[in-house]
């Protein structure tokens, strides 16, 4: 056994995972409603990876029209919740408002949509889009992520039969499992799926392609597939101890924090995250909300250079978290478990293949981090295997290649969206992708230029 952080009360938990952003009232959200300026040019609709109509929603709210505004904004994306409540929007919708050149608050858009989503969903779901009749077609589609399901509500509305298929046993993607709990719960994630479902999309879990069913059964059963199966776990560093107890990928962590009960997560007194990512933020933090005494963030490159954005990095800060820039680990020590980690200083040298500056160790600059838990937060992996076994798939990077306008891959009968196109984006582009699959694969099954 690790050396674990104290348990906290159910109330400290609650206190520490409750929601970043609290839901608007109904005369907040009116009275933010009213600020906006219904730009001519919607800045924030283009920002929009999935371009609702965001002035559009927002005029509904300020009229009382809710159910509409729910329909502006699923008419152009199917996991509005969780986009409404995760998006970057500071470097998306909000950071494109007019608002901010005159040096005041942008609308507050995020917000505003999940005020419409809330009360679509608290008002039971109203049907809001009438299905084309059934064309006897049917549509398989791994993965039940946001990429699966805004393909597969999309499909539905088209008339095609649509089966999700989803390895985990709850379905909804890293909505469900990976994305902290103080944004999005898992309750509205499932309610995301519940609309999917609502449009006559079947869903069974507990399948994983490749193991319960062939990818070639799924070929022959149905008239075109679809890819969303994300990516996979952290990758590892290959150094001397990774194998030590205490060592943990970041999505399994991220995982057992999602299911939510917290007392049950083993949290290490002192916690070490390898990687400067949003899910290196999000690993750190929810260690630090479970009790974690002090947590390291540890990076071989310098602050600029950090793939996490500037929320979560405040984020990270305002939680105590402590950065090592230009630090990378070299060997993990311990008796059985990791007690601590060597780690060496780096400097910036050339620049590398992708344009970034490398790090260079500095010759006797070694230092120990004492640690009880270590999680790797590297970049997530592609399923190599499973994207292998499928006939004539082309994959460059670790990303499906697919034809951009159509989501086609390089098998006429395959298409692909979300994180293993795009190597692990947010959402949002998930979500676009499925429902822009939908269409590529509607075109080629009605033989439509
Ligand atoms: C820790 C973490 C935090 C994040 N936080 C945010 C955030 O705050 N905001 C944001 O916008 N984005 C966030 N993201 C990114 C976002 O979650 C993803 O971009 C998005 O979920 C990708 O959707 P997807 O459908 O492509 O894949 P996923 O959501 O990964 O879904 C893929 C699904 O396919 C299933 N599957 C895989 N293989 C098979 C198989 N062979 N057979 C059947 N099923 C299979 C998986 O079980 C999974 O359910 C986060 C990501 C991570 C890792």
């Amino acid at each position: 056994m690790i050396n674990s952080a104290p348990k906290l009360s159910d109330k400290e938990y609650e206190e520490n995972f409750k929601e970043l952003t609290p839901p608007f009232t109904k005369n907040g959200a009116v009275a933010e409603a009213n600020r906006c300026l219904y730009c001519y040019d919607s800045p924030c609709k283009t920002a929009c990876p999935t371009h609702i109509d965001i002035p559009g929603f927002i005029k509904k709210i300020a009229t009382g029209n809710l159910k509409g505004s729910a329909k502006t904004i699923l008419e152009s994306n199917w996991i509005a919740l969780t986009c409404a409540k995760a998006c970057p929007v500071e470097d998306l919708c909000e950071g494109a408002c007019v608002y901010n050149d005159k040096d005041e608050k942008p609308i507050e858009i995020g917000r505003l949509q999940r005020y419409a989503i809330d009360n679509y969903f608290a008002s039971g779901m109203p049907k809001l889009f009438n299905s084309k009749d059934k064309n006897g077609k049917s549509v398989g589609i791994i993965g039940s992520g946001p990429a699966g399901l805004a393909c597969g509500a999309e499909l539905a509305l088209l008339g095609y039969d649509v089966q999700i298929y989803e390895g985990s046993k709850i379905p909804g993607g890293l909505s469900t499992w990976g994305i902290a709990p103080y944004k999005v719960r898992q309750e509205d994630s499932l309610k995301e799926v519940e609309l999917v479902k609502s449009l006559g999309v079947k869903i069974k879990t507990g399948i994983r392609i490749g193991e319960s069913i062939s990818i070639d059964e799924l070929l022959t059963t149905y008239d075109a597939v679809f890819i969303g199966i994300g990516l996979g776990e952290s990758s590892k560093l290959n150094i001397p101890g990774e194998n030590l107890e205490g060592i943990v990928g970041a999505l399994s962590f991220i995982e057992n924090v999602k299911k939510e009960k917290w007392n049950s997560v083993n949290v290490g007194k002192r916690v070490a995250i390898i990687g400067a990512g949003n899910t290196a933020i999000d690993a750190a933090t929810e260690a630090k909300r479970l009790g974690a005494e002090k947590v390291n963030i540890i990076y071989r490159r310098s602050e600029d250079e950090m793939p996490a954005n500037k929320f979560e990095f405040r984020l990270a800060k305002d939680d105590g978290i402590i950065f090592h820039f230009l630090t990378s680990p070299t060997e993990f020590f311990g008796n059985h478990k990791v007690e601590k980690i060597n780690c060496i200083k780096m400097r910036l040298g050339e620049k590398d293949k992708s344009g970034r500056r490398k790090p260079v160790a500095i010759k006797n600059s070694e230092f120990f981090i004492e640690t009880d838990m270590v999680i790797f937060a590297l970049g997530q992996q592609a399923n190599l295997d499973f994207l292998n076994s499928i006939p004539d798939l082309k994959i460059s990077n670790g990303c499906v290649i697919i034809d951009e306008k159509t989501y086609q891959t390089n098998n006429p009968k395959v298409f692909a969206g979300g994180d293993c196109i795009n190597g692990g984006k947010e959402t949002v582009n998930a979500a676009y992708d499925g429902k822009q699959a939908a269409h590529g694969i509607d075109n080629y099954l009605s033989n439509k230029k």
